[in-house]
């Protein structure tokens, strides 16, 4: 029998941590022969929620489950882990100043960076949900010097999937045949969901997306809107955030950095900038990848057009920005 594979959830008692502790223990980020043992991570405020969480659990009867850690210690959650999913981070509440959101995630990011560097497992692998999510990753990757950048990712698989369900229902396809859209840049209204390079598998073989939809304009102005602003849709309609999609995008974004992506086909991850299609060194920006043996390596020589380039530069400037908002709640 394999060895379990511990699994740290922070913010886990909030509604993502919810939805995605159970697919965890269900193996659908790991696989369906993958023991796991979860360490679940909250603030005191939200001890006894995550007591009751653990309680779901243990009622749950997971057979791949082999064991809870359910703590508010930052040491005691970081030991020993091989994959850390950070959920928890200070939400935007209105009146807010976005410098003092970013200053408490800051500081959030900075101290569980120092904890994962000194107790995690060796080689272990961070995604960030949390908000900025590419923001907080930088910053977690700044104060783990220790740790191999390639380690630290941040989620845009959330807005990778929307863009497949759209042009799924554009075309009345199947989800499962639509493949390599891309999410560039920074997980905000700024990303830039790309479909020139995306196909559809049809009876007549592979087809791109773009004469498929022959509606050029759809594409670049409808279908671009519609992904960016998909989270407040779904906040309007269910007066709660997307933590189900999101918590299934984390399990996809891991399952396929870990196991693999099928060949021909990529993702999109967040990851550390090589300077890759000219965007800057030293952001963490949404690229497209490929998966193989447990590391994510950039598609390379993608044909980037005057409008996509004009958008991989504008999400870029706002990363720079936020980067810089970050240092300088840093000093
Ligand atoms: P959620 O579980 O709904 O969201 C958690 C984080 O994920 C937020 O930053 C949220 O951003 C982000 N996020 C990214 N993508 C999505 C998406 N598609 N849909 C929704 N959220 C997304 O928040 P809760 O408030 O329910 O839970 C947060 C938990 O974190 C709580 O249990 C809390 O106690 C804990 N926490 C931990 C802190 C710490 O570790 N020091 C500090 C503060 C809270 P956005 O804000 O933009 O929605």
């Amino acid at each position: 029998a394999k060895e379990p594979v511990r699994v740290l959830v922070t913010g886990a008692a909030g509604q993502i941590g919810y939805a995605l502790v159970p697919m965890i223990a269900r193996g659908v980020m790991l696989g369906p022969d993958q023991p796991v043992i979860l360490h679940m991570l909250d603030i005191p405020p939200a001890a006894e929620s995550l007591n009751g969480v653990k309680m779901e659990l243990v009622d749950a009867a997971f057979p791949l489950l082999k064991g809870v850690v359910a703590t508010t210690d930052v040491v005691e959650a970081c030991t020993g882990v091989n994959i850390a999913i950070m959920v928890g981070g200070f939400p935007r509440k209105e009146g807010m100043e976005r410098k003092d959101v970013m200053s408490k995630n800051v500081s959030i990011y900075k101290s569980q960076a120092s904890a994962l560097e000194k107790h995690a497992a060796a080689n272990c692998k961070v995604l960030v949900v949390a908000n900025p999510a590419n923001t907080n990753a930088l910053i977690l990757k700044e104060f783990a010097p220790s740790i191999p950048e390639k380690n630290i990712t941040c989620l845009t698989r959330l807005d990778h999937n929307r863009a497949l369900g759209q042009i799924s229902e554009r075309l009345n396809v199947q989800v499962s045949d639509v493949k390599n859209v891309i999410i560039w840049g920074n997980h905000s209204s700024t990303q830039y969901p790309d479909v020139n390079h995306a196909t559809v598998k049809t009876q007549g073989g592979e087809k791109p997306v773009k004469e498929l939809v022959s509606d050029d304009e759809w594409l670049k102005g409808e279908f671009i809107t519609t992904v960016q602003q998909r989270g407040a849709a779904i906040i309007k309609a269910r007066k709660l955030s997307s933590a189900l999609s999101a918590a299934s995008a984390a399990c996809d974004h891991i399952r396929d950095w870990v196991l693999g992506t099928p060949a021909g086909t990529w993702v999109s991850m967040g990851v550390y900038s090589d300077g890759s299609y000219n965007v800057p060194v030293g952001l963490i920006y949404s690229f497209p990848v490929t998966c193989c043996n447990g590391e994510w390596t950039i598609v390379q020589g993608l044909q980037i057009d005057e409008f996509s380039r004009r958008k991989l530069d504008a999400t870029a400037a706002e990363l720079s920005e936020e980067k810089a908002l970050a240092y300088s709640c840093l000093s």
